[in-house]
C-alpha cells in the first residue's frame, strides 16, 4: 500500500514570527503517524524551520534546486548545501516556475535528475490550464509533462507525483473528486505502460489546487489520490485536519 503524503508548499510566505506559530502548532498537534509530512517554507528559513520543528515524522524540505554542483549561478541552491543542511526533499516544476520564471518540461527534468541523483528526493508537479481542460486535452498534456521526466529518469523511488491543476492553484475552486481521479488513474496507467507496473504501483500521486479542511476527506477516499500538496491552507491551523484526513 503507498503511503498518504501530505505536502505543505508555503510558497514566497512567512517570516520568522509566523513561520514559528506554523511550527509550534504542528509541534502540539496529534498527527496520523501512518502519514508522511514534508512541508516546504522559502529557502531562507529552511533551516530555521528545521530546527524549530520536533516531530519526528515531519520532514522539510525545499521549493527548488539547480542543477549544478555549485558556482556561478546567482540566486539559486544547490543538492549539496540542501544536504549539508539535512534537507532531504524539494518540490519541482510547480507550474508557478513554469508559467512565471519560464522553466521548461526539459529544465524541470532535467533538475529533477540531478536532485535525485544526489539524495533529494522530488515533489515533482504538473497539470493543465483552464484553456487545456477546456479544449479536452488535459490528460495528454500531462502525459507530455511525464514523458519529459521519463526521458531523464529510470529510477522513481524517491519521486511523488503532484498532479495540481492550474485553475485550481490558490483559487478556491478545487477539483471535484472525479476530475482528480480521472487525472490520477489517467497518470498511474501512463506511468504502467511507459515505465512499469511497480513503478505504477508503488509511486504516490498527490493531489493540489484549493485542498482545505472541508474538501479534503472526499478527496482522499479516491483510489488513486495518495495525499494532498497544499499551498494556502498550509499556513493555517487546518493544515492538521488534512494531515489526518485519511484516517
Ligand atoms: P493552494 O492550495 O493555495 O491552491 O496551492 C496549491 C499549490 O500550488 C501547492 O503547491
Amino acid at each position: 500500500a503507498r503511503k498518504f503524503f501530505v505536502g505543505g508548499n508555503f510558497k514566497m510566505n512567512g517570516t520568522q514570527k509566523d513561520l514559528k506559530a506554523i511550527v509550534d502548532n504542528l509541534n502540539n498537534a496529534q498527527l496520523d503517524s501512518n502519514v508522511e509530512v514534508v512541508i516546504s517554507p522559502p529557502a531562507l528559513y529552511l533551516d530555521f524551520v528545521k530546527q524549530n520543528l520536533n516531530k519526528s515524522n515531519i520532514e522539510v524540505g525545499a521549493q527548488n534546486v539547480f542543477n549544478k554542483p555549485n558556482g556561478a549561478f546567482t540566486g539559486e541552491i544547490s543538492a549539496s548545501q540542501l544536504q549539508d543542511l539535512g534537507i532531504k526533499w524539494t518540490i519541482l516544476g510547480h507550474s508557478e516556475r513554469r508559467n512565471e520564471l519560464g522553466e521548461s518540461d526539459e529544465f524541470v527534468a532535467s533538475k529533477t535528475k540531478y536532485a535525485l541523483d544526489n539524495g533529494i528526493s522530488v515533489i515533482w508537479c504538473c497539470g493543465e490550464s483552464k484553456d487545456t481542460r477546456q479544449a479536452g486535452e488535459t490528460i495528454k498534456f500531462v502525459e507530455n509533462q511525464l514523458a519529459a521526466l521519463a526521458k531523464e529518469i529510470s529510477d522513481w523511488k524517491n519521486v511523488v507525483i503532484a498532479y495540481e491543476p492550474i485553475w485550481a492553484i490558490g483559487t478556491g475552486l478545487v477539483a471535484t473528486k472525479e476530475q482528480a481521479q480521472e487525472v490520477h488513474a489517467a497518470i498511474r496507467a501512463w506511468l504502467k505502460q511507459n515505465v512499469n507496473d511497480k513503478v505504477a504501483e508503488e509511486t504516490r500521486i498527490l493531489y493540489g489546487g484549493s485542498v482545505n479542511a472541508k474538501n479534503c476527506k472526499d478527496l482522499a477516499k479516491e483510489a488513486d489520490i495518495d495525499g494532498f500538496l497544499v499551498g494556502g491552507a498550509s499556513l493555517k491551523p487546518e493544515f492538521v485536519d488534512i494531515i489526518n484526513s485519511n484516517q
